[in-house]
């Protein structure tokens, strides 16, 4: 039986394909690779180039392939975008995701393991932010990726499908072989924008307020790495495999980090200066956003091996300068 990881081209599932194959399954990978990349999806995946949104390329996928479970990462992620343009993210992410899950159903493919995002609960109420805490989106982004875990809650009342979301904080780093890494285009990212410095492609980093109740007035997240969020892909899938029920995990390392703190490790990790500028604030932009992922180390068994910003940051160093450019074209 193989495991169908839908956008498999882009950053968090490309590095998830290549764990699942490292780990010897069987994967399909369906990517319409409007933000994703060919060249991102390993070798031994069995690549279409296909749309969520698209009944008829869904049922094809479902029809032919021995499909047991999905992963499900194929939504666009950009904050600012979403708020200049809600329809897009409506249109892609959630009707995407009625769309697939109609065809799930109809093929009778009962488990799917999902990309939520920490954005699901806007200006936290605490931190470390637990699961249980509320739920409160402060911009469009988040806001689509809640309404698809609810969507998932609703079907599985009236279909039986078991879904676990992964709220990710920030995803960062590269995968050990530098054979693939983080590009997006445009980049929004703090880690890859600061690394262009070095790579000769951007005179300095703007530093996006400095005037936040942190220790030093920028703000603080809580950066994991891209391969310890893979991971976690793998166990919850086993985990439903295994007659797991729904659920809903946070993954981030449960430590904090400011913008001026990263801006040193990569400083340190480069041996180059990094010029930075202190700018406004982003709009949206909480303060401080540190999981707590107790609950996945629990009840999933997982356990981040990169708690480390240094060796995350040189992770994500070791693509970037290889790739200043990234993957090149989409496709
Ligand atoms: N950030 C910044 N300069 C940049 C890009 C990001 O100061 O050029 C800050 C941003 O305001 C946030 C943090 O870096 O506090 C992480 O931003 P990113 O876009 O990487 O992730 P987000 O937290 O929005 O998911």
């Amino acid at each position: 039986m193989a495991i169908l990881v839908l956008g498999g081209a882009g950053y968090i599932g490309s590095h998830t394909v290549f764990e699942l194959i490292e780990a010897g399954r069987d994967v399909v990978v369906a990517d319409n690779l409007v933000t994703g990349f060919r060249a991102a999806v390993h070798p031994k995946a069995r690549f279409y180039q296909a749309d969520i949104r698209s009944h008829e390329q869904m049922d094809a996928l479902f029809e032919k392939e021995p499909i047991d479970g999905v992963i499900h990462f194929a939504a666009f992620s950009q904050v600012g975008e979403s708020m200049a343009n809600p329809l897009k993210y409506y249109e892609n992410n959630l009707w995407g995701t009625t769309a697939l899950l109609q065809s799930m159903v109809a093929h009778g493919v009962d488990k799917i393991v999902f990309s939520s995002t920490a954005a699901t609960y806007g200006e936290p109420e605490r931190i470390p932010i637990l699961e249980t805490d509320q739920t409160r989106p402060t911009n469009c982004y988040g806001e689509t990726k809640l309404a698809m875990e609810r969507e998932m809650s609703w079907t599985e009342r009236a279909h039986g499908l078991r879904y676990v979301a992964l709220r990710y904080f920030n995803a960062c780093g590269a995968h050990r072989s530098g054979r693939i890494g983080e590009a997006h285009d445009p980049e929004t990212h703090l880690i890859p924008l600061i690394l262009q410095v070095p790579n000769g492609k951007r005179e300095k980093i703007s530093v996006f307020g400095g005037d936040y109740p942190t220790k030093d007035g920028t703000c603080v997240r809580d950066y994991i790495h891209v391969s310890d969020l893979a991971q976690a892909h793998i166990l919850a899938m086993d985990y439903l495999m295994d007659g797991g029920k729904s659920d809903v995990f946070n993954l981030g390392n449960g430590v904090g980090f400011t913008v001026k703190e990263v801006i040193d490790v990569a400083r340190k990790v480069t041996g180059h200066p990094i010029p930075a500028e202190l700018c406004p604030r982003r709009a949206g932009d909480p303060a401080q956003l540190v999981a707590s992922s107790e609950k996945a180390k629990q009840i999933l068994g997982w356990k981040p091996n990169y708690a480390d910003l240094e060796t995350i940051v040189a992770s994500a160093w070791n693509w970037h300068k290889a790739h200043p450019n990234g993957f090149g074209e989409n496709v």
